[in-house]
């Protein structure tokens, strides 16, 4: 299939971009990696009257330590740079763990985390990851009359974000631009995995798990979130709240991933019925913890 006719525009500036989305005369439509937009196109799934690609913007595609320590992902960070870039590995390795499940090499080097979380796409690896990160989300469109400045922002918990199956908080005439991630604290360990057909095809199940640990070991924060586990990239906070405050013993660990697979709500589909990837909920929760909390054990502080 070919993609319906569009109107194409490609700014080397984000105000530029946003003055583009503010008019509109066009239904116009970011372009990121379009790993997931071209395919919408080709199928005719989606038919905007113009595209304002990303590609050419360098401050969307920086990735930055900020000035607390933490992380700034640009929303043009490819799934590939963060398979790779040591900054990814010392703030965020959960992040550069999980990008290697996404798809193939060819697709990770063109998608980008700021599509990825746009689009929220349940099934996606990185929305659940930065959930589990407590990332926030910084987001500009084209300032009004009588605003100052070019453009304004705001930013939001990226629990706000997600509102439904592909479905988001984002405006029309709004980009989404960088992605935030708290700096690393002592005592944390994070992992993730998830189960899939073929390697490279979207997750049946997936799990992504970070947990802090206090100098007695014992739990005193954690965050699990699930891919495919509901309608929308989702933090099971339950489950979460099941480890903290006591020792996270094999037990206490097996419990709280009986919580998690009791509390999700995953779908039906060709791939897997509701019970089989509770099955696996059950079972990839219980493995990821275990990794958590073995790293968090180790000192090594990983997240
Ligand atoms: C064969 C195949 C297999 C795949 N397998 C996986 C997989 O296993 N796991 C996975 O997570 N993904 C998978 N993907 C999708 C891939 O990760 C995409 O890159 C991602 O979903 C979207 O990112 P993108 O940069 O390509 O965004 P695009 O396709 O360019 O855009 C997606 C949507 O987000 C909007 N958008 C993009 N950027 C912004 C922005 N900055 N602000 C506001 N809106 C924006 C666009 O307008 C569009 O609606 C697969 C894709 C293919 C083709």
């Amino acid at each position: 299939m070919k993609p319906p006719r569009f109107d194409y525009v490609a700014p080397v500036d984000l105000d530029e971009a946003l003055e583009v989305l503010a008019d509109d005369s066009l239904e116009t439509r970011p372009l990121a990696g379009g790993q997931s937009l071209v395919p919408m196109l080709n199928f005719r799934l989606a038919a905007p009257e113009r595209l304002v690609d990303l590609n050419r913007i360098e401050e969307l595609a920086r990735v930055q330590r900020t000035a607390d320590g933490g992380l700034r992902l640009g929303a043009m960070t490819r799934h590939s740079t963060l398979e790779r870039d040591p900054l990814v590995a010392e703030g965020a390795a959960l992040l550069a763990e999980a990008a290697r499940f996404i798809a193939h090499p060819q697709i990770r080097s063109r998608g980008t985390v700021g599509g990825s979380v746009a689009h929220a796409d349940p099934a996606a690896e990185l929305p659940a990851v930065l959930l589990t990160l407590g990332a926030r989300v910084h987001i500009a469109r084209c300032a009004r009359e009588g605003e100052t400045g070019p453009r304004a922002e705001r930013t939001l918990d990226l629990r706000e974000l997600f509102l439904g199956p592909f479905f988001t908080a984002l405006e029309p005439g709004e980009i989404l631009t960088a992605l935030e991630v708290p700096p690393p604290v002592a005592g944390e360990g994070s992992a993730f995995d998830e189960v899939a057909r073929r390697r490279g095809d979207y997750a049946i199940v997936g799990v992504a798990a970070r947990v802090r640990l206090d100098s007695d070991g014992l739990c005193r924060e954690a965050a699990i979130s699930l891919v495919n586990g509901g309608s929308t990239p989702c933090l099971m906070e339950e489950a979460a709240g099941a480890l903290v405050g006591a020792e996270p013993t094999p037990d206490a660990i097996a419990s709280a991933a009986a919580v998690c697979a009791k509390t999700s709500e995953p779908a039906t589909d060709m791939h897997a019925s509701k019970a089989y990837r509770r099955h696996l909920i059950r079972v990839l929760t219980g493995r990821v913890v275990s990794r958590a909390v073995g790293h968090a054990r180790e000192g090594c502080h990983r997240r």
